[in-house]
């Protein structure tokens, strides 16, 4: 394939990669999105591979690596619950800056690579690759640690090292002063030494990054680690002097930047506070809300008492979360909603921003089981309706209903927005257990006067509510 073929084939992907991006932004058009992302990625591999970068000796080794990865791929696809999503993409963003890293370091030691520059170019080349490999790594250990937590296999709350603040700046001169030596070697063997010094800050900074956020600040980490990885492949563009790859890592970099903005909006949370970490804690104290005991009385309900509610409301608010997504019991909401709907109940849902696992997580779900998208509402269109709801029907979710949000200045989650619930006539909470959400705080809506508790599976118990309903 000419140059000229595949620049022109580059701008194509671009294109359809900008459309793709404006496709996502909406239910109804983000099949289209997807369609055009994948198309976009087609033309971008073939362009890639057979572009004028590529030798005939290198297909082995590209046939092999994309059957590699294609295998896992797949297998991961099928193999991967929803709820294991956000794991899942935590971990995909660890690989793309572990590829940042490995082709910094393959860039620098190649010879062809480095013959190519000299004077002024060679010392741009050098900033690319170390600034390439800095944020590659820092993707990389940021990643795997989002993925621990998301996954529970490391702990969720937040772990602080005395000095934290030091340590990281500290780390930064460090790693700024073994950047002025890097570009100032002479050869790849003598550059290697600051490299690989920075590489293991950069590491270990990531880790503790991430390590030091916790509760229900993950969201925000998670769309920041996006973004890094895409700041991580444009730098890999830069490196190789691939301009798709530039401009796809920029959208996404900034894509993922919009989002940690948005999250922390939603959040009330400033960008800053989140980043230093020790979310719910105070002067550096580990957070005092881990394993918060349950206080007050609760009202249990029953299936069959939940249906007659139901049956008897004008005006119905459903607000799912985490659990949901767990129980899988999206269909069976939409049942309920579609058999409501018949009845002449205003049935909507509200949609908090930072509700279970990832962005978008309740809508994707809700859109899968076919809920209409027009009753499909976010926090601030409805919030201020529960007042005329007749009932709140909260199932699988916690952090994102705590009414501690607004009342308890002391809370580990004052100031972030909620959906008011406890507001309507009647609130039935759907979950298993006492147990707290992900931030690991009490929730005071649990033993309000007007507030119900439906112990159970959700997926269980909304079976037997829509049993009881058509009964
Ligand atoms: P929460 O994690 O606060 O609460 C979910 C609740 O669901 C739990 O209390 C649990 O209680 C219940 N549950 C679990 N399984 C089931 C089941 N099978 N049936 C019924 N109930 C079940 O979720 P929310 O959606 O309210 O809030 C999201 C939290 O996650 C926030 O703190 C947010 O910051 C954080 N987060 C969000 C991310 C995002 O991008 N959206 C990313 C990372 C974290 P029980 O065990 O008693 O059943």
């Amino acid at each position: 394939m000419s140059t000229t073929l595949a620049t022109v084939s580059y701008l194509g992907a671009i294109i359809l990669f900008i459309l793709s991006l404006g496709g996502l932004s909406n239910p109804e058009t983000s099949r289209r999105g997807n369609l055009y992302g994948i198309i976009g990625m087609t033309i971008a591999v073939l362009a890639t591979v057979f572009g004028p970068q590529v030798t005939a000796a290198g297909y082995g080794w590209i046939v092999g690596s994309l059957a590699v990865g294609a295998a896992i791929g797949l297998y991961a696809a099928r193999t991967v619950k929803m709820t294991q999503m956000p794991e899942l993409v935590a971990l995909m963003h660890s690989l793309v800056g572990l590829a940042a890293v490995l082709v910094g370091y393959a860039n620098y030691i190649d010879p062809a690579a480095a013959g190519q520059f000299s004077g002024a170019e060679k010392t741009i080349h050098e900033i690319e690759i170390y600034i390439g490999i800095l944020i590659g790594a820092v993707t990389f250990s940021g990643s795997i640690i989002a993925f621990g937590k998301l996954s529970g296999k490391i702990t969720g709350k937040p772990v602080l090292l005395p000095a934290r603040h030091w340590i990281n700046l500290v780390g930064l001169v460090v790693v700024i002063w073994f950047g002025g030596v890097f570009i100032h070697t002479h050869s790849a063997a003598e550059g290697m030494t600051p490299l690989v010094v920075m590489t293991v800050i950069a590491l270990l900074f990531g880790i503790h990054m991430v390590m030091a956020i916790g509760g229900a600040d993950m969201p925000v980490v998670v769309s920041m680690l996006n973004s890094y990885s895409g700041w991580a492949a444009a730098a890999t563009g830069f490196m190789l002097s691939n301009d798709l790859l530039i401009v796809t890592g920029a959208l996404v970099g900034s894509s993922g930047a919009i989002l940690s903005y948005i999250m922390c909006k939603a959040m009330n949370r400033h960008f800053i506070a989140v980043i230093a970490g020790g979310f719910g804690t105070e002067g550096g104290a580990p957070a005092a809300t881990a394993g918060a005991q349950p206080a007050g009385e609760v009202s249990p309900i029953s299936a069959p008492d939940t249906a007659e509610l139901l049956h008897e409301a004008k005006n119905v608010i459903i607000v799912p979360g985490y659990g949901m997504a767990v129980a899988q019991a999206q269909h069976t909401v939409y049942e309920i909603t579609r058999l409501l709907r018949e009845k002449g109940v205003n049935v909507r849902f509200g949609i908090h921003p930072v509700a279970g696992r990832m962005p978008g997580h309740m809508n994707v779900l809700l859109a899968e089981a076919k809920v209409p998208y027009d009753i499909v509402q976010e926090m601030d269109e409805l919030n201020d309706d529960f007042p005329q709801t007749d009932v709140a029907m909260v199932i699988g979710a916690n952090d994102i209903v705590n009414p501690a949000a607004q009342d308890d200045p002391t809370s580990p989650i004052a100031g972030m927005p909620v959906l008011e619930v406890w507001k309507a006539k009647t609130s039935i909470v759907m979950k298993r257990s006492m147990a707290s959400g992900y931030a690991g705080v009490d929730n005071p809506l649990f033993y309000k006067e007007n507030n119900r508790m439906l112990f159970g599976d959700a997926k269980k118990m909304l079976d037997e509510v829509l049993a009881a309903l058509k009964g």
